[in-house]
């Protein structure tokens, strides 16, 4: 009998949720944060408070949900899951927020997203615990302001620069989450095979780690993907072989960079001869938007080693022409 059947009628969203950390001593990484959120949450267990709102930044796949649902977990209390996109009207709003019981989280995602409207509305909730709300229409239409119980917004977002400085102002606790490191991605690979019984050596698991682009989402999914292989070309557990294999077949870059990375690399190499190049002639170039490029593509880019920013622009390293292919052309940097 195949042990991991049990796992094959899960859809990734139920996989995603049952490898989802549950508790801050099941979260690898990001551990100057968890140690503060640690701090911060006894804090406000002890004063018997709602915990200070919270603004997590940081590229998609790197925990902010998770995080949230631990601190929710750790306060003892529910929490309510929304995102700026979804939250139309402040009606809207206003009926999640009637409905926080004491202490709650309220987790609004891509909080960068919200309309004006709904934005000025949250001001007053997260300040006072109290919103305005209308009664009747037309000539007898008059708000009447309502208390709400204390609760706690826990804000997400991947594009902070978006954020406005009066939203930005009023959340008392900051936190910007860094791409992991292979070791780091390793421990989770090793942690979510062993959550859905799937055999894996260290060495398999590394190959998968290495290529995942710094993000525990992707490492979880390249693991899915990888597990396949494993029960039906190979031996059923996932090794340094067969994970090769598996994502070389998946067209999984080797260094585990994504199409937009390597666009934005061979853009800069092929077109602007490996710069220096300005953020706005890449984001035109490669068809993306400025912002987005600085704060979800570049972070990783740099940290890896592949480019640099310098006064005058973007430049490529010479591991981007190496991982490219291209040969090195150094510029008169002498
Ligand atoms: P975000 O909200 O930042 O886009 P999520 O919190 O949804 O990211 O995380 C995506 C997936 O990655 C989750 O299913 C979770 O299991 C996994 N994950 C994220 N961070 C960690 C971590 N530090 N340790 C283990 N798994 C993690």
């Amino acid at each position: 009998l195949d042990p991991n059947a049990e796992n094959l009628s899960h859809t990734d969203r139920d996989i995603e949720r049952v490898l989802r950390p549950q508790a801050f001593e099941d979260f690898t990484g990001q551990e100057k944060i968890l140690e503060n959120l640690n701090i911060f949450v006894k804090a406000a267990k002890l004063r018997g408070e709602s915990l200070d709102h919270v603004l997590l930044h940081g590229p998609p796949g790197l925990g902010k949900t998770t995080l949230s649902n631990i601190i929710a977990n750790e306060m003892g209390v529910g929490i309510k899951i929304t995102s700026g996109p979804v939250l139309d009207k402040p009606g809207d709003l206003a009926g999640l927020l009637t409905n926080l019981e004491e202490g709650d989280v309220l987790f609004i995602d891509e909080i960068h997203r919200l309309s004006p409207i709904v934005e000025e509305y949250l001001y007053s909730a997260m300040e006072d615990f109290k919103i305005d709300i209308m009664l009747e229409t037309g000539p007898n239409a008059r708000s009447v302001q309502i208390s709400l119980n204390p609760f706690t917004l826990i804000g997400a977002t991947t594009r902070s620069g978006l954020l406005t400085s009066p939203l930005r102002a009023r959340f008392g606790i900051n936190a910007r989450l860094q791409y992991y490191d292979v070791k780091l991605l390793t421990t989770i690979v090793l942690r979510s095979a062993d959550i859905l019984k799937t055999p894996i050596t260290d060495e398999g698991a590394y190959e998968i780690a290495r290529r995942s682009r710094g993000t525990p989402r992707i490492a979880n999914a390249l693991l899915r993907r990888t597990r396949d292989f494993a029960q039906i070309k190979g031996t059923g557990s996932i090794e340094r072989e067969i994970a090769k294999y598996a994502l070389n077949a998946l067209n999984v870059d080797e260094n585990g960079l994504d199409e937009m990375d390597n666009r934005i690399l061979t853009t800069i190499i092929d077109k602007f001869k490996g710069g220096p190049v300005g953020l706005k002639t890449i984001a035109t170039a490669v068809g993306e938007d400025e912002g987005t490029i600085e704060e979800v593509y570049e972070p990783f880019l740099i940290q890896e080693g592949y480019l640099m920013r310098t006064s005058r622009g973007r430049e490529c390293t010479e591991a981007a022409f190496r991982h490219l292919g291209r040969a090195y052309s150094h510029k008169g940097h002498t």
